[in-house]
């Protein structure tokens, strides 16, 4: 790992003039910690988000096959949500893991022992490694293939996996009759309102038809399998709204806490998954190609949050945001997706 620290960082957060629209001001603050509520009023928003999306649970609870489709990775945060969401708050869970073709040997590992412990389905998901690969790669080469504002929170290749296992969980929750999906996302890797959401079908059906193009003509056509939704799957399907939920946004629970909790399940960290992951072995090559492309960690905005509230400490924040793969920690990933880092 390289690390070099700008000169000005914020003084509460990590963000510097690298992450795009931030400036430091002479209060040493980045415009988001400026207006940002402080550690105990943030408590109080997440309370309230607990609140909220105890009550949406509760309406919803044995109304369809599971009480909850959990996107689960296999790694800390979807893991602890797992647990969560089976051991407090009682919910019948199906998990749902996508297989990526990158998911470390270890982390597959832990998707077995923790579902077996926490006695829940499990529905494993791998999509063709010929797509995989040809749509990570595309992803890193094609300009603008994702939205400004979803750069700032993640790279391209998580991006364009996000999208597809969101969609593979969409698409099964309508077709197993499942009121809920939840996600593992921390504050910074999604848009703040994602605590609670209610999915409007019509209004979701219409945002994926205007990115299909796109991925088709970048991906292949075979991109409508797994980023698309056949409009009878709603039309068939029981439910009459969708909700998705990502309960760590209304959690104040340290990295620490999560791994000593999810530890007693037999969770283990995979050896090679680089420093951010828990689980996809493409992560660092991300992380390498978003930073070449784009000046800043794609972990900068979910590190910077952490630090912000309480969570992570100023110290680890920096160490984390700064440092950036090598090109010879990377080679490997890159020649399995066909990209050439010298380019
Ligand atoms: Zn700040």
């Amino acid at each position: 790992m390289k690390v070099s620290t700008p000169d000005r960082i914020c003084a509460r957060c990590i963000l510097s003039a690298a992450f795009p629209g931030v400036q430091i001001g002479d209060d040493g603050l980045c415009g988001i910690c400026r207006s940002a509520p402080s550690i105990e009023e943030m408590g109080h928003v997440r309370e309230a988000l607990r609140e909220e999306t105890k009550l949406v649970l509760e309406r919803d609870r044995g109304s369809g096959s599971y009480d909850c489709l959990v996107a689960f990775s296999g790694g800390k945060d979807s893991t602890f949500v797992l647990q969560l969401l089976v051991r407090e708050y009682g919910l019948r869970c199906l998990s749902l893991t996508v297989d990526n073709g990158f998911l470390s040997e270890q982390a597959m590992r832990n998707c077995r022992t923790v579902t077996t412990a926490l006695g829940v389905d499990f529905i494993l998901v791998k999509p063709s490694p010929v797509f995989m690969t040809t749509m990570y790669g595309r992803s890193v080469t094609t300009a603008d293939i994702h939205a400004k504002s979803a750069i700032r929170r993640a790279s391209a290749i998580c991006n364009s996996c996000i999208n597809l296992i969101n969609n593979i969980a969409v698409v099964t929750a309508l077709e197993k009759n499942v009121p809920t999906i939840a996600g593992g996302y921390l504050g910074g890797q999604v848009p703040k309102d994602a605590a609670v959401i209610r999915l409007d079908f019509a209004a979701h059906l219409k945002a994926r038809e205007s990115t299909m193009k796109k991925y088709e003509d970048t991906f292949g056509a075979e991109a409508r399998r797994y980023f698309g939704i056949d409009p009878g799957v709603i039309e068939r399907s029981a439910l009459s709204h969708l909700n998705v939920i990502n309960p760590m946004l209304t959690m104040d629970v340290s990295e620490a806490s999560i791994l000593q909790s999810i530890r007693k399940l037999g969770w283990t960290r995979p050896r090679d998954t680089g420093k951010q992951s828990s689980n996809c072995r493409l992560n660092d090559l991300g992380i390498f190609i978003h930073h070449q492309q784009h000046g800043f960690n794609p972990y900068t905005a979910e590190i910077a949050e952490q630090v912000r509230f309480g969570l992570m400490s100023r110290s680890e924040g920096i160490r984390r945001a700064f440092s950036v793969p090598k090109a010879s920690q990377v080679s490997t990933q890159a020649k399995q997706v066909g990209v050439d880092l010298n380019a």
